[in-house]
């Protein structure tokens, strides 16, 4: 994916596995000539999607911040509100929160599976907030908190029970973000139908893809609504082109959900290829000194969306980065995690609440690749190629490394 790859006998980071219905879905539209935002595949997309998810309703959109910026929307979050968003995850949620015109305040991660930490985010709620007339203020800002925005990263669900507890003592939304953690769950629970509303994506490098799209699925029958409203430039009727709020062009065409449809068949199959790939690189580097496999919760059944380590310096000898960059010598293409969201030059005047272990997980943190279709000689190959630039390390070879 990356231009620096070597083309041929190179390992990508993440690529699509297309192997179902989507040339003779997206070959139906073109013969049909439904090929734009209507079109049956996207009503077919939609209850696809509120199936898997045990959801009442499913809003197609067209990508995952779309899905993100209308959910804060129907859930009422005003100008001004505040939405705790996780600092360690992409930057998506938060740049919905500012769409808005409201605010993120910046939670930190746990250490043991690198999710939002629940804990932390219910003591800032209970320690840092006063509740007057019917809402919770943020003590520090003055600004009410509206919504909790947890994202489950990686593949791996939050745990959000406390959350949602929180929540619902204190009258806030729960927007999930699962554009990362399609086909997770939590205590045998759907991610993405923890919460009140919850938003999902189909760009390039996520385990289901159209190319791009995204989704919300809910329960409220007003939102979605609302939100199908929202995201079709707030029509008010299908022949006078009458509008009484400003819309957005939001809609998934249905060329992309032909294409989401025939990955989507596939999903059950992609999770355990995925799966299987942690197994087998967890088997490979469980033992290896300096190196940390990523942890599955007893109540939880993550995707390895993209399976990350931690390399310790101290013990491996050296950091992610430069791992990475040996690594990318054998033509095995790694990622680092995101430089967390509050660093950001955008965001970087918001409420950060105890931040520590996000920054350290971005110090460490290192994806491999990690495509559904990857092969086990791939896998095998990127697991001999850490083992051996550790034996380089202990051996001082390293020594030549710039
Ligand atoms: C991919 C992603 C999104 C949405 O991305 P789009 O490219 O807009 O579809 C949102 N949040 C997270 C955590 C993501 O990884």
């Amino acid at each position: 994916m990356a231009n620096d790859m070597p083309s041929k006998g190179g390992i990508p980071l993440w690529e699509p596995f297309i192997c179902g219905n989507e040339w003779a879905y997206v070959k139906e539209c073109l013969d049909t000539g439904w090929v734009s935002s209507a079109g049956p595949f996207v009503e077919r997309f939609e209850r696809m999607m509120a199936e898997h998810a045990g959801a009442r309703y499913a809003v197609a959109t067209v990508n995952g911040t779309a899905a993100l910026h209308i959910a804060l929307l129907v859930a009422g979050v005003q100008p001004n509100d505040e939405v705790l968003v996780p600092t360690l995850t992409f930057i998506a949620p938060a740049n919905a929160v500012r769409y808005v015109g409201a605010w993120p305040v910046f939670m930190d991660a746990e250490p043991v599976y690198w999710q939002m930490d629940t804990e932390k985010a219910v003591s800032f709620l209970e320690k840092e907030c006063d509740w007057r007339q019917g809402s919770l203020y943020n003590r520090t800002t003055g600004r009410r908190i509206a919504a909790i925005l947890p994202a489950h990263i990686l593949g791996h669900p939050v745990d959000l029970d406390p959350v949602l507890a929180v929540a619902r003592k204190y009258g806030l939304v729960v927007i999930e973000d699962a554009a990362e953690s399609l086909g997770a769950r939590y205590k045998a629970r759907t991610v993405g139908h923890l919460g009140d509303i919850g938003c999902f994506s189909f760009n390039g490098n996520k385990i289901v893809t159209c190319g791009g799209g995204g989704m919300i699925v809910t329960d409220n029958a007003n939102w979605a609504a609302r939100a199908k409203y929202l995201t079709t430039q707030a029509k008010d009727d299908s022949t006078e082109y009458r509008h009484s709020e400003v819309g957005f062009n939001y809609r998934l065409t249905n060329i992309q959900a032909a294409f989401g449809c025939a990955q989507l068949e596939q999903l059950e199959r992609f999770v355990e290829c995925k799966r299987r790939l942690a197994a087998a690189y967890s088997r490979g580097l469980d033992a290896v000194c300096g190196i940390l496999t990523p942890r599955e919760a007893q109540w939880a059944s993550s995707t390895f969306w993209m399976y990350t380590v931690r390399v310790e310096k101290s013990r491996f000898g050296m950091t992610n980065r430069e791992l990475c960059g040996r690594l990318r010598e054998s033509g095995i293409e790694t990622r680092l995690l995101w430089l967390p969201i509050h660093r950001n030059p955008p965001h970087a005047r918001c409420h950060v609440y105890q931040v520590e272990v996000a920054n350290q997980l971005y110090d460490e943190g290192l994806s491999l690749p990690s495509a559904v279709s990857l092969p086990d000689h791939h896998s095998a190959r990127v697991v001999r190629a850490i083992l051996e630039s550790r034996a380089d390390f202990t051996t001082g070879k390293t020594a030549v490394l710039p």
